[in-house]
């Protein structure tokens, strides 16, 4: 059970903020940190599942405005763990019917796809709305996670007012994203247990606009991946979304806030270059100057030793396992989090958490991998790795075209064979390693002969080059 209390005044806050301390009697069940898509899909899939009463915490006040997000794919793993709960993502979302690869403003390839395009925000607002119909469910708005006591089993949290509220948890679900403060005080209070994080190594920014009026050359049902560049669709409010790939090393008219005339020219022709469809159909003057005001979005690939790290706490969603955008799967995997939390609950009502750990950790691992392999896609490796990446690509596409393998990576996780056939992370590695056994060594072997560089060309050498 969950209960609140006054606790004693933290000596670490400062003398001049006003602090006091709320008492509340309701008591919960489980405790849920983060209202986000998977502490909100846990908390109903907890009480579906037979929980007495589930509290959810979040910093955030009570979202309003939907499309103040980012578009994501729910594909047919999200898809299905919404319907757990009975919800359908379809009613809101947009079908997306292809995903094109358009680097350097040629297609490279068209693969039909499986999917649903809905905001971030509102695949939240829809678990939100249902959790807010369930009497079970309590939701605390902007209430930020401050300190985890695991003696006492104690969560505080710090108000708008500046006052804090101390809950003792008997099972607390950390939901609270990819820099997750739960896992932190995890990491420094449990012996043994670890979290690995590793940066994306750039960031998103996004650009917003209505498109040309009539303009007919860019289908709203597809999807678009400029190569490295960046990612282009059509949000459920008819808004076009373009989000850049935004690099440390990259020119000022990328990396600044600063909407001048210089930076906005360059901008546009950035675009023009790199995606001039878009350039010409999707963009006005304005879209340009917004990109300017746009947060720019980073984030870390996280991979957790443990699940479970107490026998009371299970890490869920981007706390567990969050991974990079060009991998497609954040949103997916933390939702499938909570329908097997719900169907652990009520496997092993004794031991939901352990249960969860021991299916889902390998899982987890597993992501950490495909969202290492997608940072390839657009954290450029060194040239070798990028020939044989490219010929292993090709290798797995001559294998379907002759039925040699059934599909693909992408075929079973956002393509039509995710919609009949259901593949968990750990099994679409084993078969990538599997199907690529043979071509890994024989890419390598032919990159190698025809002496593409192993490494990049040291800086000095391309200034010389240059000079020359
Ligand atoms: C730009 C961008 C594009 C993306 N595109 C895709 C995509 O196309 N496909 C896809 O599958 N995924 C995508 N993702 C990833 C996806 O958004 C995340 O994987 C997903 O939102 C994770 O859900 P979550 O509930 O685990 O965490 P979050 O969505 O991060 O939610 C965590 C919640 O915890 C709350 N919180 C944080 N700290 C505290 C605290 N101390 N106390 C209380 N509450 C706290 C936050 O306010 C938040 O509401 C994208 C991510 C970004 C940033």
């Amino acid at each position: 059970m969950v209960c609140f209390y006054n606790p004693p005044r933290d000596p670490h806050l400062s003398r001049s903020a006003p602090i006091s301390f709320r008492a509340m009697e309701p008591k919960f069940e489980y405790l849920v940190v983060g209202a986000g898509p998977a502490g909100l899909a846990a908390a109903n899939a907890l009480a579906a599942a037979g929980a007495a009463s589930v509290a959810v915490f979040d910093a955030r006040k009570r979202p309003e405005e939907v499309f103040g997000s980012y578009p994501v794919v729910l594909n047919a793993r999200g898809l299905a763990a919404l319907e757990a709960v009975g919800v359908d993502a379809k009613e809101v979302g947009m079908e997306v019917k292809e995903l094109h690869i358009v680097p350097e403003n040629r297609t490279v390839a068209q693969v039909r796809a499986y999917g649903t395009c809905i905001m971030r925000d509102q695949t939240a607002k829809l678990l939100l709305d249902k959790a807010e119909a369930n009497e079970k469910i309590s939701c605390f708005w902007e209430h930020k996670l401050m300190d985890l006591d695991l003696t006492t089993k104690t969560c505080t949290f710090e108000l708008a007012d500046g006052s804090q509220k101390a809950v003792v948890a008997e099972r607390l679900v950390a939901a609270d994203g990819n820099r997750s403060k739960a896992r932190r005080f995890c990491e420094e209070k449990i012996e043994g247990f670890t979290a690995e994080l590793i940066p994306w190594g750039f960031q998103l920014r996004f650009m917003n606009s209505q498109g040309v009026p009539g303009q007919t050359a860019v289908d709203p049902a597809n999807h678009f991946v400029l190569g490295d560049k960046g990612y282009v669709c059509q949000q459920p409010d008819g808004v076009w979304s373009i989000s850049l790939r935004v690099l440390e090393s990259d020119p000022a008219f990328l990396t600044s806030n600063e909407a001048t005339e210089e930076n906005i020219q360059q901008l546009k022709e950035y675009v023009q270059t790199h995606a001039k469809v878009v350039a010409d159909n999707l963009l006005d003057d304005d879209a340009y100057k917004k990109f300017y005001e746009c947060r720019a979005f980073d984030g870390v690939v996280v991979k957790c030793s443990s699940l479970n790290p107490a026998d009371w706490i299970c890490i869920i969603g981007d706390a567990a396992h969050a991974v990079q955008p060009a991998t497609g799967e954040g949103i997916n995997s933390g939702l499938e989090d909570a329908a097997v939390l719900g169907a652990m609950l009520k496997e092993t009502p004794e031991d939901p958490f352990g249960a969860f750990d021991a299916r889902q950790r390998p899982n987890a691992h597993a992501l950490q991998q495909l969202a290492l392999k997608a940072a390839e896609r657009v954290n450029k490796p060194p040239p070798r790795q990028q020939a044989v990446n490219v010929m292993v690509t090709i290798g797995l596409q001559v294998a379907k075209k002759l039925h040699i393998i059934e599909g693909t990576n992408q075929d079973f996780s956002i393509g039509e064979k995710a919609k009949t056939s259901s593949k968990s992370y750990s099994e679409l590695i084993d078969m990538e390693a599997r199907q690529t056994k043979g071509l890994r060594p024989v890419a390598n072997f032919l990159a190698t002969l025809f002496r593409v560089p192993k490494e990049y060309p040291k800086e000095e050498d391309k200034v010389t080059r240059r000079c020359a």
